[in-house]
């Protein structure tokens, strides 16, 4: 089946879902789901990721554990579960069997078989779709993070907005006007976020490093609460200047944003 990544997400999210409820407690072989989506299991944990980002985003049990291996009867490499034992597989695969996972909707429901959040991010950046247009696909906060993730890595071409880092696994979406506060075309727009390293995302979030008017990374010690983090945040502001910015003006961060967050900050 030659559909998008997020339409099998779609299919796998349904599949998982249904193995959670099944009593006696049940798990999946990555040949079942290569067969759901068609396909080969080696390539599953491609299309299990969009799902494993999802639940870790929304705090929700990892419901991709129910998906092991044949002859390791334990989840793959992709899903990063290496350094857990047994024991702890076996907690986690509890708390996905105990959850309620038919009260939640499906996070890729809107996704039909050849719309994919690649494709809806290219038709942004080429202006072919707005903002609004993009949207409506992503009402949950999982996959709206997902989507702005992965414009802000078009848009800062995968190096934090702070120091140039450019290690694709470390890098996250900041919001400069927060998820809770922005609208649903705010929270995917690119003026409103950072693509920031893992270490810059925590210090911006706490309020430690801030962003003035001039777009200017400042310590904001007001902030800090001891001794070790004024050095941790005076070790990661070292050598930063202003913001390293899209080449493109228009995904540039909006001053309206900035200056908001930094009132907020400095209050
Ligand atoms: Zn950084």
């Amino acid at each position: 089946m030659n559909a998008s990544r997020e339409y099998k997400a779609r299919l796998i999210w349904d599949e998982l879902v249904r193995c959670a409820q099944t009593r006696p407690k049940a798990t999946l072989y990555y040949q079942d789901i290569a067969s759901l989506i068609g396909g080969i299991a080696y390539g599953v944990g491609h299309f299990l990721d969009p799902i494993k980002q999802f639940c870790e985003i929304q705090s929700l049990p990892p419901l991709t554990i129910l998906v092991i291996n044949k002859s390791f009867e334990r989840p793959g490499r992709g899903l990063q579960m290496e350094d857990f034992n047994l024991n702890e597989i076996n907690v986690l695969k509890d708390n996905v069997y105990d959850f309620p996972w038919n009260n939640l909707v499906n996070p890729f429901a809107e996704f039909d078989a050849d719309e994919s959040i690649d494709g809806l991010i290219k038709d942004y950046l080429n202006s072919s779709k707005e903002i609004k247009d993009i949207s409506k696909y992503v009402k949950q906060r999982g996959v709206s993070q997902l989507l702005f993730r992965k414009i802000l890595l078009k848009t800062y071409k995968g190096e934090c907005a702070f120091c140039g880092g450019c290690l694709e696994n470390y890098l996250e979406a900041a919001h400069i006007k927060s998820w809770e506060k922005s609208s649903s075309e705010e929270r995917i727009l690119p003026s409103n976020g950072l693509l920031l390293c893992a270490n810059h995302h925590k210090l911006f979030d706490a309020d430690i490093l801030i962003v003035n008017e001039n777009l200017k990374i400042e310590l904001n010690e007001g902030k800090v609460r001891s001794k070790k983090q004024l050095q941790f945040a005076k070790s990661e502001i070292s050598g930063l200047d202003r913001l390293r910015l899209p080449s493109n003006k228009n995904y540039w961060p909006d001053i309206d944003f900035i200056r908001e967050r930094q009132k907020s900050a400095t209050r």
